[in-house]
């Protein structure tokens, strides 16, 4: 029950008081009560809407943050006491920072939580810590009471570590070193970028068993892991996907045969996915998988809202109404261990039209030797692993090099 909330003071003389002492009772029981008031439990995309902001450093401009399409489905994944591990395989381009940054205040504002953020590299835990989660603690209004430090080069506010008060901490942590996964316990731990970082952390471990350890003994332990995917086969994103009870998938209805679909890049050969026209490669549209009706992205983002994400098993759908539901939409326990995938073609910030052309301009580079731009669309714009037996052997080469080193 918020102060709000609190039911007025039942003054049964009402006629014998005039409003203004009436009021300042009320004021006063209200402020009396104040400090046993909780909040009432929200959902992460829920609180984000209410709190979140992009601030002017990380965004084009300074604003209150509103999700795309798809973004709630993954920010309640990452809130929800009832799921354990949160895995997201992406591409670039959808949000997937801001998501993550959005569920650090929220550990430590709403669920009061200690938690760990490691990045691939120390200086990439040290560049994340400077250009968006400082600016965020500095925009987001809620942390303000919660974190005196702000602003102040104290002990409470390093590069590494977050104090918030009521001894919630944030470690920030690079990968590379196996003593950056000991010695700290908390309840929610987090990778960023996990295929950037080594398969094996200095001859110990892998750091999803290393970082799943600091959860122990956790009430609610949450584990989330967010990455574009690298090379098949020596992916850590991929390895966990493949792990998942629920792996999610956004679908749209269609508008000529009202069936679900997800947005697929398809094939030459495939009747469903992305087509355009040859002469034209600015005409792009996307085939429906049952009726290969097309639709166009302005067509998409007018449906978006109302998609859902579906599990490939078909047993767990969650859609805009935000609630788990069975396969006859009946509200249902989510899966402890759930993986989402998403990529390019789903995010309102890229077009059609340039995913298209990024792909035609690599597949050209590709005829010339060069498969340097063609990995780096499957990675950072389809969202899926590169396969192929020459860069996989030279990537296994320079991971191993490094891991023993
Ligand atoms: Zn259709």
């Amino acid at each position: 029950m918020g102060a709000r909330d609190l039911p007025d003071f039942p003054l049964t003389d009402v006629d014998a008081i005039n409003e203004e002492t009436r009021t300042a009772i009320a004021k006063a029981i209200r402020s009396g009560f104040s400090p046993l008031a909780v909040e009432p439990p929200m959902s992460l995309s829920r609180w984000a809407e209410e709190h979140f902001y992009l601030s002017a450093e990380s965004s084009q401009t300074q604003q209150r943050w509103v999700p795309f399409p798809y973004q709630p489905g993954i920010l309640d994944a990452m809130g929800d006491d009832r799921i354990v591990e949160v895995d997201v395989l992406k591409s670039a381009r959808v949000g997937y920072t801001k998501m993550l940054l959005a569920s650090i205040p929220y550990d430590a504002h709403h669920k009061k939580r200690n938690q760990a953020l490691w990045q691939p590299t120390d200086s990439d835990s040290d560049s994340f810590c400077k250009t968006e989660l400082e600016p965020m603690l500095r925009d987001v209004k809620v942390m303000r009471k919660i974190f005196p430090a702000l602003g102040k080069k104290s002990k409470e506010n390093t590069l590494k570590l977050k104090a918030f008060s009521g001894s919630r901490l944030l470690h920030l942590l690079g990968a590379t070193a196996a003593k950056n996964f000991r010695r700290i316990t908390v309840a929610s731990a987090k990778l960023d970028e996990v295929d950037g970082m080594d398969l094996v952390i200095e001859r110990s471990a892998d750091p999803v068993t290393l970082s799943r350890k600091r959860l122990e003994g956790a009430t609610f332990p949450k584990h989330i892991l967010g990455s574009t995917p690298r090379i098949k086969g020596l992916s850590h994103i991929e390895g966990r996907v493949l792990k998942a009870q629920a792996r999610m998938v956004y679908q749209v209805t269609c508008p000529h045969c009202e069936a679900d679909h997800p947005l697929s890049w398809g094939g030459k050969d495939k009747s469903f996915g992305f087509k355009w026209d040859k002469e034209n490669p600015s005409d792009v549209w996307h085939q429906c998988h049952h009726c290969c009706g097309k639709i166009r992205q302005a067509d998409y983002l007018r449906i978006a809202g109302e998609g859902a994400w579906v599990s490939e098993c078909g047993v767990w759908r969650f859609g805009a109404d935000r609630v788990w539901r069975n396969s006859a939409g009946l509200p249902t326990t989510p899966p402890k261990h759930v993986a989402f995938k998403i990529w390019t073609a789903y995010s309102p910030q890229a077009t059609w039209e340039e995913i298209v052309s990024e792909f035609l301009a690599a597949m050209v580079a590709r005829h010339t030797g060069n498969k340097g731009p063609l990995m780096g669309w499957i990675n950072e714009t389809l969202g899926e692993t590169w396969e192929d037996d020459e860069a996989e052997k030279l990537e296994a080469d320079a991971i191993q090099a490094r891991a023993e080193g």
